[in-house]
């Protein structure tokens, strides 16, 4: 049987899976698409992550997409309120029509004869493997392994009497209701699930093996209150979303430049939030300059307040093992627990696990350089979209859809069929993100590198970058384009 073919196919039915549908079907009204999706519902992240308090940790006038806003007064939303706007987005403009549920995509082999990916993708539910093929690749596939969190090996884990259990896999049958819960970890899942728990458990404890810059942010934007009152939500969220961008820019720039000034922000704001004589400096103090890490924002100082209220508190120490009732620490202490929530973080993936072939080559992701943060040197007709990891994610995935539809429309009004970034022999790869964290060092390895210029480096900044995609030119001495009849002599030659 010959194969289903579309013009674009894109990988994922997440945020940023929506965001490049919106974007290909209303900028490129001529090509059909489709969205492949390993799982049987929309919303990616807001859909998998069930764990009590699940919120965004950036607000919503960026994590929303420019061109629907983000209909609610919080600026910092919960977990459920993300999902239904992701998912009203997707019913809205008919996306939920092109999205194949229990299609992962596993393998992508590029001919350049026939111009065109051959997609295998397995069906979740029924274990066939089917083919397709795509003049267009867009991998929306997010970042982690949706088959398990991280968890560190811990000594004695079968002798605990409690319950374990890592955020990734929470369910809603856990009952923590009077419990002593325990959660590991000091990233924004920790920060957010202990002011959450405190509300039923017995008592929170979060325990950290060293602390992260925690910052409180109103979960209303108060000027998007005052603005609401006499504008209307439209008018207000290009104006609120730019003030966000804006300060989120100035504080990571202030971070990089005079990290002191920045600390000695923070510090006032702990001060003011902690009861007189919080260990601060044991707690709350990490060893590293801020944004160095990403920072964990609290909305209201929900967190600050649990800890006032002594209904959480937190433990800086080292888990030696566990025993019967909890678990033993480094330092000899030891912590009573019946529920231990192991917020130790995710498993990174890059562009969803699919093992790519270019030619039948095999594609080494870190033998290849990202260009302009969406395309990888030397392979064809591909983008993936990945967020900031200093600013809202749909930010950076915004302008790749967008960036991705000029380049479409540009082939199509030159006849070109193949455009591939070619590698520049002189620009040297580095690790694609410049974090410390546990996470991203465990995986950085894996992934594609950045070069030391453009359109090679990865910026992370949003200002830049909307110049470079929005109105920046799609031909550039790194970009070859092909067209159909003689694209074979100008490989070879
Ligand atoms: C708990 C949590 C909170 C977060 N909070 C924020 C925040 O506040 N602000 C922010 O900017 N970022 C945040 N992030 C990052 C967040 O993941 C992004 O903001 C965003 O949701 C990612 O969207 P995405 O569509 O790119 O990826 P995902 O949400 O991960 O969706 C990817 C989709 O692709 C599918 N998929 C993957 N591989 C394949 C394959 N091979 N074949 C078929 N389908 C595949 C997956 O099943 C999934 O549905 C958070 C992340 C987590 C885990």
């Amino acid at each position: 049987m010959p194969e289903e073919h579309v013009d674009v196919l894109i990988v994922g039915a997440g945020i940023s899976g929506i965001c490049a549908a919106y974007h290909v079907q209303d900028k490129c009204p001529g090509r059909t698409f489709a969205v492949l999706e390993a799982r049987d519902s929309v919303g990616g992240t807001w859909d998998l992550f069930r764990y009590p308090g699940i919120r965004s940790d950036s607000d919503m006038y960026t994590l929303g997409f420019r061109f629907r806003p983000w209909p609610d007064a919080k600026a910092i939303a919960d977990g459920p309120a993300i999902l239904s706007y992701v998912r009203e987005t997707a019913s809205r403009y008919g996306i939920d029509r092109k999205i194949r549920f229990h299609h992962r995509v596993v393998r992508a082999q590029w001919s350049t004869e026939a111009a065109r990916w051959t997609v295998e993708v397995e069906r979740t539910d029924t274990g066939e493997t089917i083919r397709l093929t795509c003049s267009f690749l867009f991998a929306c596939s997010g970042y982690y392994r949706y088959d398990g969190g991280y968890t560190p090996e811990f000594e004695g884990t079968e002798r605990f009497q409690g319950q374990i259990v890592h955020p990734q896999e929470w369910t809603d049958d856990i009952d923590y209701a009077g419990r002593r819960v325990v959660v590991v970890g000091s990233g924004a899942t920790a920060v957010t699930l202990v002011p959450a728990m405190a509300e039923r458990a017995a008592h929170v404890t979060m325990l950290q093996r060293s602390p992260s810059y925690v910052v409180s942010l109103p979960g209303q934007d108060p000027l998007a209150s005052a603005l609401r009152r006499f504008l209307p939500a439209k008018l207000v969220y290009p104006i609120v979303r730019w003030k966000n961008v804006l300060m989120t820019m100035l504080v990571f720039q202030l971070s990089r430049r005079r990290p002191q000034v920045v600390k000695a922000m923070i510090r006032k704001g702990l001060e003011r939030r902690l009861p007189a004589g919080y260990d601060i400096d044991t707690h709350f103090k990490p060893s590293y300059n801020p944004w160095d890490q990403r920072m964990c924002l609290v909305p209201d100082g929900d967190l600050f307040d649990a800890i006032t209220r002594g209904r959480a508190s937190v433990v800086t120490d080292r888990i030696d093992r566990f025993t019967e009732k909890g678990l033993k620490l480094a330092s000899g202490a030891e912590l009573e627990a019946d529920l231990v929530v192991t917020a130790t973080g995710l498993n990174l993936v890059p562009l969803g696990g699919i093992a790519m072939s270019v030619d039948g080559q095999d594609v080494e992701l870190p033998e290849t350089l990202t260009y302009k943060g969406m395309m990888l040197s030397g392979v064809p007709n591909l983008a993936f979209a990945v967020g900031y990891t200093n600013a809202s994610w749909t930010l950076k995935c915004e302008l790749t859809s967008e960036y991705v539809c000029r380049l479409l429309n540009h082939m199509e009004g030159h006849g070109y069929e193949i455009c591939k970034p070619r590698r520049d022999p002189s620009v040297a790869g580095e690790p694609l993100i410049d974090f410390s964290s546990g996470y991203v060092v465990r995986a950085i390895h894996e992934f594609p590198r950045q070069g030391s210029k453009a359109p090679w480096r990865l910026y992370q900044n949003y200002a830049r970058d909307l110049v470079l995609l929005r109105f920046g030119p799609v031909e550039d001495e790194a970009m070859e384009f092909l067209r159909p009849e003689p694209r074979i002599e100008s490989l070879a030659a």
